[in-house]
């Protein structure tokens, strides 16, 4: 999971979310605006709204050509994910930084449910709400969720490059260490097939970055070269090409790879 570059929305777009998202606030009844938001999201997010046409070219640049999902970055991703729930956050039903691609496999586990750091208290506390449930404000406080918006979630996590799985960077008892361990089973960023095809993109990336090492020795058109470069930056996993840079003394292999091409530690 890597930070997502904040690519500007469209003025247009932008506008006529915040337009949205002024009506459904000046409801003065919070069940009200939660109604609201679902019928008004339901409504307004169709294919030919111009407003989500831009939210989608927007956020399908940010997410790379692939457009694969934000949190697990391995299924291509279509539907829009709210970080904040609409069901308790109407307030930021359209919120553009609220948005983000994500796919079914990450999004199952988190639906719904949000966890906080209660304002004023030092707990944090799972924000949900049963069918049968009042329909109430829910507590105020920052998300323990990492958001990759508007945060680096490397500088909460860590890849092994040995099992292929993440775990937190910090040390037990921290709250980022607490943050990247709920991140991680709120996401199931465990879930078996991930395993394997970080895998396999750590292999196909040490693969091509091999391939520029030889075409570089071999004098090769400076094009070609540039092309091997660019198959890297084009494949999907890109965390793990980004851990592979952060951790390449962690095996002969990759010392060797990155000593012979030190100007791929900054691709
Ligand atoms: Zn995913």
């Amino acid at each position: 999971m890597l930070q997502l570059p904040d690519l500007p929305l469209s003025g247009n777009a932008l506008r006529w979310l915040q337009r949205w998202q002024t009506e459904i606030d000046a409801l003065p009844d919070y069940a009200a605006r939660v109604t609201e938001a679902q019928r008004a999201w339901k409504s307004k997010n169709r294919s030919a709204n111009k407003t989500f046409v831009a939210v989608k070219k927007t956020l399908t640049e940010m997410q790379g050509r692939l457009r694969r999902c934000a949190y697990c970055e391995d299924s291509c991703a279509t539907e829009i994910e709210h970080v904040r729930p609409k069901s308790l956050y109407p307030e930021h039903v359209f919120d553009w930084n609220n948005f983000l691609y994500a796919c079914g496999g990450c999004n199952g586990g988190k639906l719904n449910s949000f966890r906080v750091y209660v304002t004023g208290t030092l707990s944090w506390a799972d924000i949900q709400r049963t069918k049968k449930a009042p329909v109430l404000p829910p507590l105020v406080g920052d998300s323990v969720l990492i958001d990759p918006r508007h945060e680096n979630p490397l500088d909460f996590l860590r890849l092994d490059l040995y099992s292929f799985q993440f775990d937190p960077l910090a040390d037990a008892g921290t709250r980022e260490y607490e943050r990247a361990e709920y991140t991680i089973n709120t996401l199931s960023l465990w879930r078996e097939p991930l395993r394997d095809t970080r895998e396999n993109a750590a292999c196909g990336f040490l693969d091509k970055l091999q391939g520029y090492i030889k075409a570089k020795a071999a004098n090769d058109p400076p094009h070609e070269i540039d092309n091997r470069r660019i198959q890297i930056l084009r494949s999907p996993h890109q965390t793990v090409w980004r851990e592979m840079q952060r951790q390449y003394r962690s095996s002969p292999k990759l010392t060797a790879s990155f000593v012979a091409a030190p100007e791929a530690l900054t691709w």
